[in-house]
């Protein structure tokens, strides 16, 4: 089958389209014909040696299509059906499996990474990973529900558990996570401020479904908040930036509120105001991968239009490298999607 594949870190003309071998489903396995794949940040980064893994890998963990075979333990129905892949390959029964974590999994591999990548043909993972993607969501949008629609579920519903009519502050609102948590936000009918940095995005941040926009280009944004929330405060912050904004997005709380940590952009640490915490006590919770769960809430979202996937720009598969380099010049807003060869 044909595959965009690497043989060694670098920029992004190491992507090249080669053939390999077509994996066989093993007997709990499907195998899916890709219709769409997502090109994360987290692809990018690898590629680049950035994060640990080995080149000579197919890269991709946001992939949606059609299951063209099956193995002798699936039901055999199942071949035609239209799904999106769960990231992880998870063991079912270590304990954060068992608490419904797979996202957690002690034994996980992670599909463009350990396991078979999105940017081919094919790809064969276990049947269970393979979640249906209702009726009237095209494959371009199931495959952002994993990553970064369930992401933003994970982050709004399941850490922060949004109420309707709480306030919402999104740091970094313009990019591609910042544009799904918005509407996810206004799914429970919270009221969301976004804070972006550039005057640029308003237009897509306004078109997500923001309440109030902030633009920051100095990234002193929490008189503003104070100013626009009564001097009350906002009740969950979704940290997309941190570097250079979690002192103000401190400031920014009211009392009992709770910070999601998403975005590590300096990657480097920050400093905390204990006092601020404490007073107001603030709590602060990290986030990552979507659970099980999420990702059939973000399919439930993008099939009722609660959630409009943000897909900035469509490219064939032989494409990639021109996909890795739009993400690394942060020339696009919203996902880029490969789709056709
Ligand atoms: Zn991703
Ligand atoms: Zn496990």
């Amino acid at each position: 089958m044909r595959a965009v594949v690497f043989n060694e870190f670098g920029a992004p003309d190491v992507l090249q389209v080669g053939d390999v071998d077509r994996p066989e489903p093993g007997p709990d396995d499907v195998l899916v014909r890709i219709g769409a794949a997502g090109i994360c940040y987290h692809d990018v980064l690898s590629r680049g040696g950035k994060i640990p893994g080995k080149p000579g890998r197919i890269l991709g963990h946001e992939i949606a299509g059609e299951i063209v075979a099956a193995g002798t333990n699936v039901a055999p129905e199942r071949i035609g059906e239209r799904v999106v892949l769960y990231q992880r390959l998870f063991c079912g029964t270590c304990r954060n499996c068992l608490n419904g974590r797979q996202d957690l999994c002690r034994n996980g591999r992670v599909l463009g990474e350990q396991g078979w990548g999105g940017y081919a043909e094919f790809a064969c993972v276990p049947a269970r990973n393979a979640i249906v993607v209702p009726d009237g969501v095209d494959i371009a949008a199931a495959a952002l529900a994993v990553c970064p629609i369930g992401t933003s579920v994970r982050a709004a519903l399941g850490i922060a558990q949004t109420e309707p009519g709480q306030v919402v502050l999104i740091t970094g609102a313009g990019g591609g996570l910042g544009l799904h948590q918005i509407q996810v936000a206004k799914s429970v009918q919270a009221r969301v401020i976004a804070v972006t940095s550039s005057a640029d995005k308003t237009g897509i941040v306004r078109e997500a479904g923001a309440d109030e926009i902030i633009v920051s280009p100095d990234l002193k944004f929490s008189g503003e908040v104070w100013r626009r929330t009564g001097k009350r405060g906002v009740d969950v912050v979704l940290e997309n930036v941190v570097t250079g904004t979690f002192g103000e997005s401190l400031r920014s709380c009211a009392q009992l509120a709770t910070v999601v940590v998403l975005g590590n952009i300096g990657a480097r640490p920050v400093e905390l105001d204990p006092g601020l915490v404490i007073v107001r006590r603030i709590r602060i919770a990290g986030s990552g991968n979507a659970t099980f769960k999420d990702v059939r809430m973000a399919l439930h979202l993008l099939a009722t239009k609660a959630v409009k996937p943000f897909i900035g720009r469509v490219l064939s598969f032989p494409q990639a490298a021109e996909g890795h380099a739009l993400m690394e010049q942060r020339a696009v807003s919203g996902r880029v999607v490969l789709q056709g060869w």
